[in-house]
């Protein structure tokens, strides 16, 4: 009899579909696996289902930068149905794969991916069950007998010898449905189809913002095209007063999509995974942000850009992003959305990159699995310098969002102000929120608005966020928490009002968001001991260790990694009755 492994993939969405494929591919039987999902569909997720979206919100991905899955894109857009494209304003024999989609026509797409994946898992053989409906409340390690429970409230316990968290999404609420008007995000868009005839406020100005300014523009007016085709807005009989003014710290807008010319995965001019291990080894057991910088980032832009190399070759991580944000912050963010949008029409024309926007997409992508061996003082600078940097450039607002905004702004009703780092909302008893800045003038201000919206976008989740109960309660899992090189540093963090504590042997640690996993996604526990059984991969509830949320490309990336370990290639290939 073959002894098969039980796994299960809890959450059926993205990740759960990039899990599952990984173990269709993998030409093996000796394990079976339980989809658990809350939904009555797999593979949409959040972003992808209702939601996450309305018929209004677009990828920020195109066909071409989409991980391989069974048919591709434009191979599935010929075999759905003409209201479907209609609806969606597709022309299917023009199907262009280096344009965006709507998000929930994307999420019809990855269900049907899923549905051929099931059928190619029965067809080899593989033993697999999908729960619909289902929502797991608890999971319970028992180490001792090599088991993890699933409950599914009190009705049922399930073991399993592996299970990997693929929950995702998370949108914590605090005063949405408590105060009118005040919104906690903008997820489901669809509560955000209202009239409303005045200003609204929103926190954030990226692509969280992007959506909730897609929805409201609908339901306040029309957009509609000059004779020269350019995009205009016109403010609704209904709504005279109505106007979008989003707050954000730094005041900028996101860089505009331009032509990508190599996914993050295949870019090969990257620090392999050996020379990061080695680099990690020979510095104490720390990873250097500058040696990442200076390899993952100025060294490709000094092959394939020397002209921009010049200009940055000196400078360091801190230089770099100064001049990056000073010239950003000088010049007004709707002016230089215009010239950003022109120079990546000419990008996308010629199916040319910008090649050091790309390259700060791909140092993003390739900080997040070993970040978690960053010092907490290069954690520091990360998170002070360079994030905020990669979060305007790597967002990719799309061309027709971009047309959008700046359609918007020129009728008058979509604003950006810069409020600093010292802003505060709060939410009001008779509705609404009042928000609370410094203006650039140094003046404090507050204004009233009577509808709210925060589009900060999914945050990273803390340890007590975790949705597992008995895992945090039995120490299952722990805070994840980096280690500080120089006491004198964490003192002065200290002083700053960090998260930091000092241990018994008197090493002192910086609390970041989340849980801890190892290189392999698994959880770790209060004594550094991985544990063999639970695999995370919900993005999170791991943010402190895993900083970049890259979509997509993390859900293969992080499945790749994560089936190494479940099937390791050394184990007895039990092939079964596999029929390939
Ligand atoms: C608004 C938005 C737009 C985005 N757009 C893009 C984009 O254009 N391109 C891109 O590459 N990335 C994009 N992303 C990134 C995106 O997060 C990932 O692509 C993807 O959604 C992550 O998938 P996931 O399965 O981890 O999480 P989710 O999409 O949240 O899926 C989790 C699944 O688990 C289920 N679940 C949750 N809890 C339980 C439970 N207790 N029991 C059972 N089932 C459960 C849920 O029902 C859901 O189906 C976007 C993200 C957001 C928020």
């Amino acid at each position: 009899m073959e002894t098969k492994k039980r796994i299960a993939i809890l959450g059926g969405g993205p990740s759960g579909l990039f899990m599952f494929k990984r173990f269709v591919d993998s030409c093996r039987t000796d394990f079976s696996i339980t989809i658990f999902e809350k939904k009555n569909r797999l593979g949409a997720g959040m972003p992808y289902s209702a939601e996450g979206a309305n018929d209004e919100h677009i990828t920020n991905v195109s066909g071409n930068e989409i991980p391989e899955l069974v048919t591709p894109l434009a191979e599935w857009i010929k075999t759905i149905s003409k209201d479907t494209l209609d609806k969606f304003h597709i022309d299917a024999e023009r199907f262009n794969e280096y344009k965006v989609l709507p998000r929930l026509l994307f999420g019809q797409y990855l269900t049907a991916q899923f549905d051929l994946l099931q059928k190619q898992a029965k067809k080899n053989g593989i033993e697999y069950d999908v729960r619909y409906n289902t929502v797991v409340t608890d999971i319970k390690d028992y180490a001792e007998q090599g088991l993890v429970v699933v409950e599914i409230g009190d009705e049922e316990k399930i073991e399993f010898d592996h299970v990997v968290i693929c929950v995702g999404h998370n949108w914590p609420v605090k005063n949405e449905g408590k105060v009118p008007g005040y919104f906690d995000s903008p997820y489901p868009p669809a509560k955000l189809a209202l009239k409303l005839n005045h200003p609204v406020a929103i926190t954030g100005s990226s692509l969280t913002a992007v959506d909730a300014v897609r929805t409201l523009s609908r339901y306040n007016g029309t957009f509609d095209k000059d004779q020269n085709g350019k995009l205009f807005y016109k403010v609704a009989d209904y709504s005279p007063n109505f106007k979008m003014v989003m707050h954000s710290r730094n005041g900028l807008l996101p860089a505009v999509r331009f032509h990508l010319m190599d996914s993050h995965l295949s870019n090969d001019s990257m620090l392999t995974e050996s020379e990061i291990a080695a680099h990690i080894k020979a510095n104490d057991g720390f990873l250097s942000l500058d040696y990442v910088f200076e390899n993952d980032f100025k060294q490709p832009i000094r092959n394939e850009d020397p002209e921009f190399y010049e200009r940055i070759k000196d400078l360091n991580m801190e230089a770099f992003v100064a001049e990056m944000m000073n010239l950003r912050e000088s010049l007004d963010p709707f002016v230089l959305l215009k010239a950003e949008y022109a120079e990546a029409e000419q990008s996308i024309k010629r199916r040319e990159s910008i090649y050091w926007k790309e390259m700060l997409g791909a140092l993003s992508f390739a900080l997040n699995y070993p970040a978690k061996h960053l010092s907490a003082e290069d954690m520091l600078r990360l998170q002070k310098t360079l994030v905020p940097l990669i979060s305007v450039v790597i967002a990719y607002m799309p061309q027709s969002s971009s047309e959008e905004f700046l359609a918007l702004h020129n009728a008058g009703v979509l604003d950006l102000i810069t409020v600093g780092n010292d802003s505060r909302v709060e939410a009001e008893s008779q509705g609404g929120a009042t928000y609370y800045y410094t203006d650039e003038d140094r003046q404090q201000q507050s204004v009233y608005f009577e509808t709210y919206v925060n589009c900060i976008g999914q945050p990273h989740l803390t340890f007590e966020d975790f949705p597992f109960e008995s895992l945090k309660h039995k120490h299952t899992i722990t805070p994840a928490r980096l280690k500080f090189i120089s006491r004198v540093e964490a003192l002065k963090a200290i002083a700053d009002g960090k998260d930091v504590t000092q241990d018994q042997l008197g090493d002192y640690y910086l609390k970041v968001p989340g849980v801890t996993i190892n290189d392999n996604f698994q959880a770790v526990d209060a004594y550094g001991a991985l544990n063999e059984r639970i695999f995370i991969m919900a993005v999170p509830y791991i943010g402190g260790y895993n900083p970049d949320y890259s979509g997509l490309d993390f859900c293969q990336k992080a499945s790749e990694i994560i089936i190494k370990s479940l099937l390791p290639k050394n184990e007895g290939a039990a092939v079964g009755n596999l029929n390939l």
